[in-house]
């Protein structure tokens, strides 16, 4: 297992704008996460010009949906963890709270993606399906993309059940009696065998639950609480 170096610095608050990773992201491509303090039209205010927005479903799947056609922009776009897109202007968005929200871009070709990822979808193989679609679709491969994985759980919150052996076995580890999984070590993993050079994959190091002054955690606070809103767009 490959244990990531955090980059926390990465993420940069901009003050009432959410939380943005300027650095990994360059100049034609914008990535952020809201926090407790933002919402989503604070995001699309960093934008010189207006965003249209598509949001994936969500259902925890593994599913891909390619934004690229006119019927294809609409509000939420059912079925589908994770959206893929070419087109400027266009802003793709997930929700999260405590699941991973997973960046992907190609700087070179401004083609990028975003993926909610939690244990079921990282389970049914969401991220290496990303990986392929940038492949299928643009001829991407996966040695050219850029990753971020933004605030989520970590496995110092993240207990659980024994059922989790079976299929996350090697990210388990017992901590002061707790079962824990470590899904940031499992994604990182599942996307470097997907052909993803390690030193191109970044983790911004914060725990949803550890920091929940700055973001909504689902697990220490219910079903109830808030959730992040995640934006990659190719600027206008
Ligand atoms: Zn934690």
């Amino acid at each position: 297992m490959l244990l990531k170096t955090n980059n926390a610095s990465a993420l940069e608050p901009i003050r009432g704008h959410g939380w943005w990773l300027r650095r990994w992201a360059g100049d034609r491509i914008l990535a952020g996460i809201t926090g407790r303090e933002t919402d989503v039209a604070s995001l699309l205010q960093q934008s010189a010009r207006p965003l249209t927005t598509v949001a994936a479903e969500q259902v925890h799947g593994a599913s891909v949906a390619i934004v690229e056609r006119a019927h294809a922009i609409v509000d939420v776009l059912p079925g589908c963890d994770a959206l893929l897109t070419s087109l400027p202007g266009i802003a793709l968005l997930i929700r999260t709270a405590d699941c991973l929200p997973v960046f992907f871009s190609d700087p070179s070709r401004n083609v990028v993606g975003l993926a909610h990822a939690g244990w079921r979808g990282l389970a049914a193989g969401l991220l290496p399906r990303v990986v392929a679609a940038f492949q299928h679709t643009y001829h991407i491969t996966a040695d050219h993309l850029d990753i971020a994985i933004g605030p989520a759980i970590h496995a110092c919150c993240y207990d659980v059940g024994p059922e989790f052996v079976a299929r996350f076995g090697a990210y388990i580890e017992m901590r002061e009696g707790h079962r824990t999984c470590n899904l940031i070590a499992a994604a990182t993993d599942q996307l470097q065998q997907a052909g993803v050079r390690s030193q191109k994959i970044m983790e911004t190091g914060h725990c949803t639950a550890c920091e929940i002054d700055q973001w909504f955690s689902l697990r220490r606070e219910g079903p109830s609480t808030g959730r992040m809103t995640s934006l990659i767009a190719v600027k206008p």
